[in-house]
C-alpha cells in the first residue's frame, strides 16, 4: 500500500493515547532516550508535545483524539 503524505500534516514521531492528562517520557530509554520529564496536556489542545523527542500524548477522548 502506498504512503500518502499529506502537505499540511506536521510530521509527528510517534503519537501515544493517555488516559488523563499528566504523563512522563524519557524518550524510551537507550540511545534515543532522554532525561525524564513530566508532561501536562493542554487541555484546550487536548495533547501536549515532549520537547525533547517530539511525541506527541494526546489525552483519551480529549479534541485532539482521533482514534474514538
Ligand atoms: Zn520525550
Amino acid at each position: 500500500m502506498a504512503s500518502t503524505v499529506t502537505a499540511n500534516a506536521l510530521p509527528a514521531p510517534e503519537t501515544i493515547v493517555i488516559d488523563g492528562h499528566r504523563t512522563s517520557c524519557d524518550g524510551g530509554g537507550g540511545a534515543l532516550g532522554h532525561p525524564k520529564v513530566w508532561l501536562e496536556i493542554d487541555h484546550d489542545k487536548g495533547f501536549v508535545e515532549c520537547g525533547y523527542c517530539d511525541r506527541r500524548f494526546v489525552e483519551r477522548g480529549g479534541p485532539a483524539d482521533t482514534g474514538k
